[in-house]
């Protein structure tokens, strides 16, 4: 296969990983900044270019769009869609997996485990949105934060009231969520492929913090699933559309529930962690698919 990763950084582990896989198993595989792919549209006829050279006979892309770039990342995405290139992760998964909010909706759709969350516009709403919410304490998130950015605990119900009226006054986007106090400050991270969970780890938030993210200084171990984990995980990749993905569980008394659905989760830590070849397993995903495509295409 001729494999393209999207990626804005070729010296990133979850990148390099991905591109030793690929070479391991005979593949041909470069890493394309999506900043530097352009495109032109015409009627019936995509066309891309990298660094002055047309980007031709591609196979399948990966894509690992940050949250910086995602309007772009994904429009170069759609490109290489539209040109007949597999993905695993289509720019539509994409972009539906980066507002927490529509993604909540989703899953809540299929009846999948969640957080209660409310959501409102209006400050003159936001003393009865918190009464449908009920008792502090509360977590407030920025609809598109990431890594623990922009995710606040709030202990009682005039702390959620400022930090509304602060999040308001910037014009954010932002969810209140319940607080899972049973979880501890621990999170599971799912990684799932192609419909199968290949590794799992627990992220402990460290002493005085409750974000379990390992960029605030989580600490990772092997999680054990039990099969409603599992099941939970994968129904979520799967209502996400996402044949790679990062599913984010909070153990509670009411069973697993579902934080968020990543589209470019990181390799390094639940690698590392768990000595899976998650790059391996991806990159035999994407053989399958492939293959398959070009059988049916014969
Ligand atoms: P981000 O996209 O920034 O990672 P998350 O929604 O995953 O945002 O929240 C970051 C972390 O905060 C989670 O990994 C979890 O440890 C903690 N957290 C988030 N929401 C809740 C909640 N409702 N109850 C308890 N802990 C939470
Ligand atoms: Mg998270």
């Amino acid at each position: 296969m001729k494999l393209a990763i999207l990626s804005r950084n070729a010296k990133l582990y979850s990148t390099t990983s991905l591109v030793a896989a690929a070479r391991k198993r005979g593949h041909r595989v470069r890493v394309l900044d999506p900043l530097r792919c352009y495109m032109r549209i015409e009627p019936g006829k995509f066309l891309m270019r990298y660094k002055s050279k047309p980007l031709n006979g591609i196979d399948a892309v990966i894509p690992r769009i940050g949250n910086s770039i995602t309007f772009y990342g994904t429009a170069v995405l759609r490109q290489f869609e539209m040109m007949g290139v597999y993905t695993p992760n289509s720019s539509d998964a994409v972009l539906r997996a980066r507002d927490k909010l529509r993604s909540l909706q989703l899953l809540a759709r299929e009846n999948i485990g969640l957080p209660t969350t409310v959501f409102g516009d209006n400050p003159d709403d936001t003393a009865d949105l918190l009464a449908l919410l009920g008792d502090a304490p509360h977590v407030i998130k920025l609809n598109e934060g990431a890594q623990g950015q922009g995710v606040l605990l709030a202990e009682k119900r005039s702390a959620s009231q400022g930090m509304i009226e602060a999040f308001r006054g910037l014009y954010a986007n932002f969810l209140v969520q319940e607080y899972i106090k049973e979880a501890k400050g621990a999170d599971i991270r799912c990684f799932v492929v192609g419909g199968k969970v290949v590794a799992a780890m627990q992220r402990q938030a460290r002493e005085g913090e409750f974000r379990s993210n390992l960029h605030r200084g989580g600490i990772a171990t092997v999680a054990d699933l039990d099969p409603a984990e599992i099941d939970t995980a994968v129904r979520a990749a799967h209502t996400m559309q996402l044949d790679i993905a990062g599913v984010d569980l909070l153990r509670s008394k009411r069973g697993p529930l579902v934080l968020e659905v990543n589209s470019s989760p990181g390799l390094e830590g639940i690698e590392g962690t768990t000595g899976v070849d998650i790059a391996g397993a991806i990159i035999e995903y994407i053989e399958r698919r492939v293959h398959r495509r070009q059988a049916r295409r014969r």
